[in-house]
């Protein structure tokens, strides 16, 4: 469905912006139809700079998206209007999308205008309402409130609606669980699952949380320094790493549940003397399966 072959976004840094760098470096891979795959990394990994590129909110330097066999990047006008309807994004901070001196539920009137001008108004209010039912929300609770009024839980919840308006196939979610309480987070990882299980939803789960990833994912990316260093069935990258950037990972996270002890010293693979460490390895890389459903990055 979604195809993101050697994608690349180049910056440049230092003081006359002289030295280039690649935030994202040729990132190639799949978002199938009603999965969710977690991007996982550190803070500066490029992550959002993924989410923002697919969403079209950042231009690419090189490389291509795809949705439906299509590269979106040159998509304009119409074309990206038509987009939008296929691919929304969430992210971090719910209060950051929502205009504080406007109801919340003002970004359902804009959904309504750009999209259907048509609709009956009893048809509409029907819509909107099963949306958010769909994402655990009473319409009376949250209608007509200020985001003040709301949780940051609730205002999350409403961007998903927005989105199940739309009837999207892909979600894009930044970060979207750090910013919630405890007993938050599990309902909207929950609600995230049954989207994918009830609406064949497939979402791109950004997330520097290897536990949060672990927890909901079908598949991981293991994204560092730009790179993806490992992918795959979420099962077999965290029981079986093969990059020693995702072992070090997984060895710090802090232990609360004895599985993980016993699964670091489980690992059937050994770390290749030819894996390819950003920063570190010279030349390029090939992502190559090490065994069905799982790829590492190997020296080219
Ligand atoms: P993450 O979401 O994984 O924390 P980001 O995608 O936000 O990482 O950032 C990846 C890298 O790109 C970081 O080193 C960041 O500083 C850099 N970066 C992001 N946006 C810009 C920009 N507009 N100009 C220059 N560098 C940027
Ligand atoms: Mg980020």
């Amino acid at each position: 469905m979604f195809s993101v072959k050697n994608l690349t976004k180049t910056y440049r840094k230092g003081a006359f912006g002289k030295v280039k760098f690649n935030a994202v470096d040729n990132a190639s891979f799949e978002i199938k139809q009603g999965e969710i795959i977690s991007l996982i990394g550190e803070s500066g990994s490029g992550k959002t700079t993924i989410g923002k590129l697919i969403l079209r909110l950042l231009s690419t330097s090189d490389g291509s998206i795809e949705y439906d066999g299509i590269d979106v990047s040159s998509f304009k006008g119409g074309d990206l209007k038509n987009y939008y309807r296929h691919v929304q994004g969430v992210f971090q901070d719910p209060f950051c999308s929502f205009n504080p001196i406007f109801k919340a539920d003002r970004v359902f009137k804009m959904v309504r205008e750009e999209f259907f001008p048509k609709e009956t108004e009893n048809n509409w209010n029907e819509k909107l309402n099963n949306s958010l039912k769909a994402v655990g929300l009473n319409p009376a609770e949250v209608l007509n409130k200020f985001p003040h009024q709301l949780s940051g839980g609730q205002l999350q919840r409403l961007l998903i609606a927005r989105a199940l308006l739309l009837d999207v196939k892909l979600l894009v979610a930044d970060e979207i669980i750090s910013m919630l309480d405890a007993s938050t987070r599990i309902d909207v990882l929950n609600l995230i699952a049954k989207l994918r299980d009830e609406n064949g939803l497939s979402v791109l789960f950004v997330t520097h949380d290897l536990s949060l990833g672990y927890y909901i994912s079908d598949r991981s990316i293991i994204l560092y320094k730009g790179v993806i260093v490992e992918m795959g069935n979420t099962q077999k990258v965290f029981h079986n790493p093969v990059h020693s950037y995702t072992r070090s990972l997984l060895e710090a996270v802090p232990r609360l549940d004895s599985k993980w002890d016993e699964l670091e010293h489980k690992y059937s693979h050994e770390i290749r003397g030819d894996i390819f460490i950003p920063g570190t390895t010279e030349g390029d890389f090939v992502l190559e399966e090490i065994e069905p459903e799982h790829f590492v990055a190997i020296k080219k």
